[in-house]
């Protein structure tokens, strides 16, 4: 089996006296999910806080700060054959900016959705419980 590792975030903004999070629709996949993507792969030494950043810059055009760590979600896949398991470390960062239609094409979509909506709008349970674990610390964005 092979093990891979991926950081991601849940960026957050208020925007309207409402708090939006920025979510992605995965060019090869389709689904809906939190920008995320693996660590070190081509950056020697790359920290997982650092993966985090430049793969929500790559997957969505946003640059955001950390504000702080949040569970790992693991989970299995098979590629070609082979089983693969997957950790995927998240953090909660503060949008601080960027233009969102400035992404790569691992991203076929980038929106922004409201906190209210965004169970219903991730594909994955194991993400939906990530954005239900950030909702805990969203007064460290006042
Ligand atoms: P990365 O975004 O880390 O670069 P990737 O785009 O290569 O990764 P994944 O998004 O991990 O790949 O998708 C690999 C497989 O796992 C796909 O079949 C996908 O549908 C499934 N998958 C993706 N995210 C989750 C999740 N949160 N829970 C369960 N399965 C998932």
């Amino acid at each position: 089996m092979k093990f891979e590792y991926s950081a991601g975030g849940v960026v957050v903004k208020k925007e309207k006296d409402k708090l939006w999070v920025l979510v992605i629709e995965s060019s090869r996949y389709h689904h809906r999910g939190l920008p995320k993507g693996h660590i070190g792969d081509t950056i020697k030494g790359e920290t997982k806080e650092e993966a985090a950043l430049r793969e929500v810059k790559e997957e969505t055009g946003a640059q955001g700060t950390i504000l702080r760590e949040l569970n790992p979600i693991t989970y299995f896949y098979s590629f070609e054959g082979e089983k693969r398991k997957k950790t995927v470390y998240f953090f909660l960062m503060r949008y601080t900016g960027g233009d969102i239609t400035q992404h790569d094409i691992e991203s076929e979509n980038v929106e922004w959705i409201s906190v209210d909506e965004i169970e219903q709008r991730l594909t994955y349970e194991d993400e939906r419980k990530v954005c239900r674990e950030a909702r805990k610390y969203f007064d460290l964005l006042d």
